[in-house]
């Protein structure tokens, strides 16, 4: 890491106050309170309205020494299962008496997708739970829960990390996204951030909604109202792969050594592959997938992906690359409707950032 970088991230770090409730004695978040030096667990509870209620299991480890608040947020697709299984055992390990600050986890958003085996949607609503923001109190379901989490998390925090994964029909190969929210103050801090995760391949992630009432997604809802924030993505197809979790683990320690929580020096990733753009493929067609690229590939513009064929074996959809790049993420199965996503690929920037 460059001295120059390490000097901006300091004076970014002093320039963003902390919150006034992280010097506070206790914590609440639903109905989990955690003194200093405490780990307490509790749910927030989604009243029901429009449609059924339901909780979100809540995690504080409050540090015995005060500093800064950072929020873990994962399930929000809860089958996307190494993102899920990184938290639990961040919150089986995090150890508040050797901490400074506070972690909030919020393990698995949407416990209804986890149980009933759903991938992309909360099943109660059909909704994606992470479009939805900053959510409305008398939405569906999933509103109801953006709009809590919202209010009660993102709100509340300093910093955001929300964790994600290749779902049960992606195959994935690990990425973060840097999310930019205009503030260059801020986008520093969130940009050594995501070089102390670690992952060696970061979307520069520009596009996302300005307007503060549809933000649609968690990392960007945190990033517009002033919080530090990335997305990370690991693990693909309902697999647990040790590497991802250790990955996605590894990387929050990281983290947390940067913005001073743990002690030790971050471990920053040099040189990754820094991604400015991405192309979706979907098909147009339902059928059967058949794919001829892997995850992680790099491919010219003009090469083909895969084919979809009809139910008696005739192709009716050639998938070429639009672009060239790396595939983030290609269809894991053969189930293929219309509309659905066959491969995101990566363009790689011209220069770093
Ligand atoms: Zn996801």
């Amino acid at each position: 890491m460059p001295r120059s970088l390490h000097l901006a991230f300091a004076i970014a770090l002093s320039v963003l106050p902390l919150s006034a409730e992280a010097q506070q004695s206790s914590f609440t978040v639903g109905t989990a309170t955690a003194e200093r030096g405490q780990k307490a667990t509790g749910f927030i509870e989604v009243p029901a309205g429009v449609d059924a209620g339901t909780q979100i299991p809540v995690v504080i480890v409050r540090g015995a020494k005060p500093g800064a608040l950072l929020a873990l947020v994962s399930g929000a697709h809860g089958t996307e299962y190494a993102s899920i299984i990184a938290l639990e055992d961040l919150i089986a390990t995090l150890d508040p008496t050797q901490m400074s600050g506070t972690v909030v986890l919020l393990p698995l958003v949407n416990i209804q997708s986890f149980e009933q085996k759903v991938p992309h949607v909360n099943p109660v609503d059909n909704k994606s739970m992470n479009r939805f923001y900053p959510g409305k109190e008398d939405g569906t379901q999933t509103e109801r829960a953006s709009y809590l989490i919202t209010k009660q998390v993102v709100d509340r925090c300093d910093y955001l990390i929300d964790f994600h994964g290749g779902d049960l029909d992606e195959s994935l190969r690990p990425y973060s996204y840097w999310v930019i929210s205009g503030n260059k103050k801020q986008d520093a801090v969130s940009k050594e951030m995501a070089l102390a995760f670690g992952l060696d391949h970061i979307i520069i992630s520009e596009d996302r909604p300005k307007d503060l009432n549809a933000t649609k997604y968690l990392d960007n809802t945190a990033a517009m109202r002033g919080k530090p924030t990335i997305t990370v993505e690991a693990g693909y197809a309902g697999t647990v792969e040790t590497d991802d979790v250790a990955a996605l683990v590894q990387g929050t320690r990281s983290v947390m050594r940067l913005l001073k929580m743990i002690p030790g020096a971050p471990h920053f990733i040099e040189h990754p592959v820094w991604i400015n753009s991405l192309a979706e493929v979907t098909s147009p067609e339902s059928g059967i997938f058949y794919p001829l690229v892997k995850r992680d590939s790099y491919v010219e513009a003009g090469r083909k992906l895969g084919d979809v064929t009809d139910y008696f074996g005739k192709v009716i959809f050639e998938a070429r690359a639009p672009v060239s790049g790396i595939i983030l993420h290609i269809d894991a199965v053969p189930s293929m409707k219309k509309g659905d996503n066959i491969a995101n690929i990566g363009v790689i920037a011209p220069k770093a950032p």
